[in-house]
């Protein structure tokens, strides 16, 4: 027997490695996508492999299907292990195992406060629905004028916002209802200055750091700029710390174990940033920052409410860089 997101966590592992070959950019992405519906939709897999129904799911053509026939046989995929030998990556002793019903809520999202594509409403249903208690909503800072960034004003906006919608939701919660966490994903400047003052970052209840823009710095400048940024108290979290993009765009370069060992010294924990275009840190990356003694959250990125699935979908991630599950806050009921 075979559980969905065991599945789906296959499939999206395939999908990672395969992005790193130029000519499987295509099939990449299938993998991810069918990956997303087994994570959203958790069909009963041996059922629909018994009839074989397996094609049914959303995304999952005769390929997938066969790989996830092989999955359901043998409780392993010969095309996964195929992939990590010709990809050097192979199984290592000490992976963990983590499982996602102890996961307690996503940190990382966005709202159409900025860029994402859905309301704050929305995103704290998409957050209920995973079973969530609570979900961090982190739009971006103003430097990022695209997307419409938020400064100070616009968070005082939103806060009230979030007020309403979080009586909403207490209203129609049964049971153990979804908190709201208001945050915000602040711009790592040039300097490692961020880009709101330390007065508006000190109210929030979440502060990401991320890297967006000049990511090819000289090495020196950008480690400068990263000890800059985990050095500021207000900083929770350092987003998708390298900025890659697997098989676009390379990360950018820093002296990671100095910038690292700062974060676990001063308790800002380093994201995984489970987006499949983003993967970030890396399973590698993340494993040295595991020996250097840093915390981690793992978060979805989500601009829209069905990519809360691409936590469970990563979970693998984690497991390869054999993080335990007491380093990763999102397991905790608080998750700071
Ligand atoms: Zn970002
Ligand atoms: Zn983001």
């Amino acid at each position: 027997m075979v559980e969905a997101i065991a599945a789906a966590q296959v499939l999206s592992e395939i999908g990672y490695l395969l992005r790193q070959q130029e000519k499987e950019r295509f099939r990449a992405k299938a993998f991810s996508a069918a990956s997303l519906a087994l994570a959203l939709e958790r069909p009963d897999l041996d059922q629909l492999a018994r009839t074989d129904a397996l094609t049914s799911i959303e995304g999952v053509g005769e390929g997938i299907a066969r790989v996830l026939n092989d999955l359901i046989s043998t409780g392993e995929s010969r095309y996964l292990n195929r992939l990590r030998e010709h990809m050097n990556q192979p199984a290592l002793a000490d992976e963990t195992q983590l499982d996602f019903a102890d996961y307690k809520g996503d940190i990382h999202s966005h709202t159409d406060w900025s860029d994402g594509r859905a309301t704050m409403l929305e995103m704290a249903e998409g957050a209920r629905t995973m079973g969530y208690r609570y979900v961090g909503i982190t739009d971006h800072s103003p430097r990022i004028t695209v997307v419409h960034g938020l400064n100070a004003e616009r968070l005082v906006a939103q806060s009230r916002e979030m007020a309403e919608v979080q009586k909403r939701l207490d209203a129609s919660a049964e049971g153990v209802g979804v908190a709201l966490l208001q945050g915000i994903e602040v711009d790592i400047l040039e300097d490692g200055a961020l880009d709101l003052p330390d007065a508006v970052l000190e109210i929030l209840d979440v502060v990401i750091a991320s890297p967006h823009v000049k990511l090819r710095q000289e090495p020196a400048a950008m480690t400068a700029r990263m000890l800059r940024a985990v050095s500021n108290p207000h900083v929770d979290v350092i987003g998708h710390p390298t900025g890659r993009r697997p098989g676009a765009r390379e990360g950018a370069t820093y002296d990671f174990e100095a910038v690292f060992k700062e974060a676990a010294k001063n308790g800002v924990a380093l994201e995984i940033d489970c987006d499949p275009a983003r993967l970030d840190l890396s399973p590698e990356m993340a494993r040295l920052a595991r020996d250097l003694g840093c915390d981690f959250v793992l978060d979805s990125d989500a601009h829209a409410p069905a990519e809360f699935a691409y936590v469970p979908m990563a979970l693998w991630m984690a497991r390869r860089a054999g993080i335990p599950k007491e380093r990763i806050r999102n397991f905790r009921p608080d998750w700071n």
